[in-house]
């Protein structure tokens, strides 16, 4: 399948930007069915410019996850108000219903959540129904248009299939997409009737939307420092305090905390990373890192029930090395040195994965 003409990737932006000027939008599913479409694009599709299956299921799932953080409930800054904000302009979304009560029931826990079985495919069954009601068939209309550009408006059925080139123009132009959806969608909680209330004037509601859960990270710490000896992922040199813990890929190339993104940092090494991503030595220690304590970090993410998933991680990770190479973008080594990438990322993926064991999901 070829890959989508410059002219193509123009026009699917357009579309895109068409779709959040002029569709109409009164709960906010319309967003996270689009940032579904854009994560699921990352994590299981390519750069070859084929179509993608997607089952309705795996976008259930990815509201789930988006609407847990949204669903904790919102300490006013003005007042002494705490509720769930809205996310519909009538009656609350019923996909905020279904995730507050299972937060409330696995008190904030996403990871324990999903343990339960029988009740975390009930969750998913019921927001799947919402789904396949909802935006799925009516995010391409606009108006009395049918701008039916990423997949069939086929109405009915458990999956859809993204046209070709569509997840090839995802992934390409992943972050861009991200900031559409994360500033509309803000803006669209911000203006519905009852939350400004709650939210006052400086509230930062990016953060608390969309922002990492760092109260979560601390639990990684005292782990990571086991695992690496004590020493620093990146400088290897003896950690004298408590150590930063450390998105591997940085959260704002991709907002995803799973298990196998995180390592310990000096705090000056950290702050010198920053956004960038870490040059090829430090995948390639990230590689074995993995690989060496491969069965003690899946034991450690399981009893302190943090999510993780191998697979998603390499698939995220070999994503993000490749934006980078297409951008020609700098790549962190130490202290303030950066360099523009290589391609020995692509040998690592390649090559050096094969030996890696994989997750047996
Ligand atoms: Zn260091």
């Amino acid at each position: 399948m070829p890959r989508p003409s410059p002219e193509e990737q123009i026009e699917f932006l357009v579309k895109i930007q068409r779709l959040f000027s002029e569709g109409s939008f009164v709960a906010t599913y319309k967003f996270a069915l689009l940032q579904a479409l854009a994560d699921l694009s990352v994590e299981k599709g390519d750069y070859s410019g084929d179509t993608l299956r997607i089952s309705t299921r795996e976008i259930a799932e990815k509201f789930i996850q988006y609407y847990w953080r949204q669903t904790l409930p919102f300490v006013s800054p003005v007042g002494q108000e705490t509720s769930v904000l809205r996310q519909n302009t009538g009656r609350q979304a019923a996909v905020i219903n279904l995730v507050a009560g299972s937060r409330q029931e696995y008190d904030g826990s996403l990871s324990r959540a999903k343990q339960n079985h029988r009740k975390w495919n009930s969750l998913i069954n019921r927001v799947d129904i919402v789904v396949k009601e909802m935006p799925l068939w009516k995010l391409q209309t606009i108006g009395q248009e049918e701008l039916a550009f990423l997949y069939e408006n086929k109405r009915e059925g458990n999956e859809i299939k993204l046209y070709s080139g569509v997840a090839y123009n995802f992934r390409l132009f992943h972050s861009l997409i991200q900031d559409l959806i994360q500033g509309a969608w803000l803006r669209h909680v911000r203006s519905i009737r009852g939350n400004e209330r709650i939210l006052g004037e400086s509230a930062d509601l990016r953060e608390f939307l969309f922002g990492s859960e760092r109260e979560s990270l601390y639990i990684y710490r005292s782990f990571l420092k086991e695992i690496q000896s004590g020493d620093c992922f990146y400088c290897n040199k003896q950690i004298p305090g408590s150590g930063d813990v450390d998105h591997f890929i940085p959260w704002v190339k991709y907002p995803v905390d799973l298990g196998h993104n995180f390592v310990l940092a000096h705090p000056k090494c950290n702050n010198k990373k920053r956004d960038y991503l870490a040059a090829e030595q430090h995948l390639e220690n990230w590689f074995k890192r993995n690989d060496l304590h491969f069965s003690a970090l899946r034991q450690y993410f399981d009893e302190k029930n943090l999510i993780y998933d191998m697979e998603s991680s390499r698939q995220i990770t070999c994503w993000a090395y490749e934006q980078a190479e297409n951008a020609k973008a700098h790549v962190w080594v130490l202290n303030d040195e950066t360099r523009e990438i290589g391609s020995y990322w692509k040998y690592l993926f390649t090559n050096g994965s094969e030996q890696l064991p994989r997750a047996a999901e």
